[in-house]
């Protein structure tokens, strides 16, 4: 079961594309075509994600940065369009968790939540915006999660911070689609990755049983829908954000 678009000459940057959603997202968008921009800190991690796709006949670059730096961020752009020569898809999928109740957060678990998955996500579509604005054609997808739908005890960092990027990604379509550039979000439920694998085994059976289709879901699941909206033929959908939850939000 493989969705297929046509991304051939398009060039592609996925924030957080180590492990995890990311890897998936990079690795079905090089497949489909993409020239992709693989983007982390660990340089390592980074490296094997990169080596994978060139291995089974792909284009990729690996861009060590952190999200949370205006700089790097910049650079990574500029460096990318100097390379290639054009931004089309930006995946901003890279993002965090702290997750403590509310009383015992500290500022720092709020600031870091925020600041990676909100304000990376701000700095990088700011600044692939630019590009794609004037070259009139690009696609932003935002990487969400139905905690930004619904509350979730221990989440209030990350549930406003992925609130927070639905309403982005609102705003922005609307100043970006006169110029042909569009931008969606997708929310997953829960997706087996590093992050959810730190969830106890107990909580997971609890998740479980909310899930109308009786399954965690795999990177892969999500992976499909970021390629559906990057693709030409989801041009005249912006402003949205697709949940890929086995039900779980319906
Ligand atoms: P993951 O396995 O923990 O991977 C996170 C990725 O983000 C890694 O590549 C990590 O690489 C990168 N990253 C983290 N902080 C960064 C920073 N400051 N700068 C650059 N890169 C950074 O997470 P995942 O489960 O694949 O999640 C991917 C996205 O989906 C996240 O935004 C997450 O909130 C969202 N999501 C996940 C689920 C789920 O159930 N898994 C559900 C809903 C939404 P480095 O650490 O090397 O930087």
């Amino acid at each position: 079961m493989t969705l297929t678009a046509d991304l051939s000459g398009q060039v592609a940057l996925v924030t957080g594309a180590s492990r995890g959603i990311g890897e998936a997202v990079a690795r079905l968008l090089a497949a489909n075509g993409a020239k992709v921009a693989c983007v982390a800190r660990d340089a390592a991690k980074l490296a094997g994600a990169v080596e994978a796709i060139r291995q089974a006949g792909g284009e990729a670059e690996a861009f060590s940065c952190d999200v949370n730096d205006r700089e790097s961020v910049e650079k990574v752009v500029d460096g990318i369009v100097e390379k290639w020569e054009k931004l089309d898809i930006l995946v901003n999928n890279a993002g965090v968790t702290r997750d403590t109740l509310m009383p015992r957060m500290t500022d720092d678990e709020w600031d870091t939540v925020i600041n990676t998955n909100l304000r990376g996500a701000f700095l990088f579509a700011r600044a692939a915006s630019r590009y794609m604005m004037r070259q009139r054609y690009g696609r932003i997808i935002n990487m969400s999660s139905v905690s930004g739908l619904v509350g979730n005890p221990g989440q209030t960092n990350y549930s406003a911070s992925k609130a927070g990027l639905i309403g982005m990604t609102r705003s922005l379509a609307r100043e970006l689609a006169g110029r042909n550039v569009t931008i969606n979000a997708v929310a997953p439920g829960f997706i087996v990755t590093d992050m959810t694998r730190g969830i106890a085994a107990a909580a997971m059976d609890e998740a479980k049983k909310r899930i109308p289709a009786k399954r965690l879901g795999e990177p892969d699941d999500v992976a499909a829908a970021v390629l559906f909206l990057a693709s030409r033929a989801a041009g005249y959908i912006t402003g949205h954000t697709i949940t890929v939850d086995g039900g779980m939000t319906a």
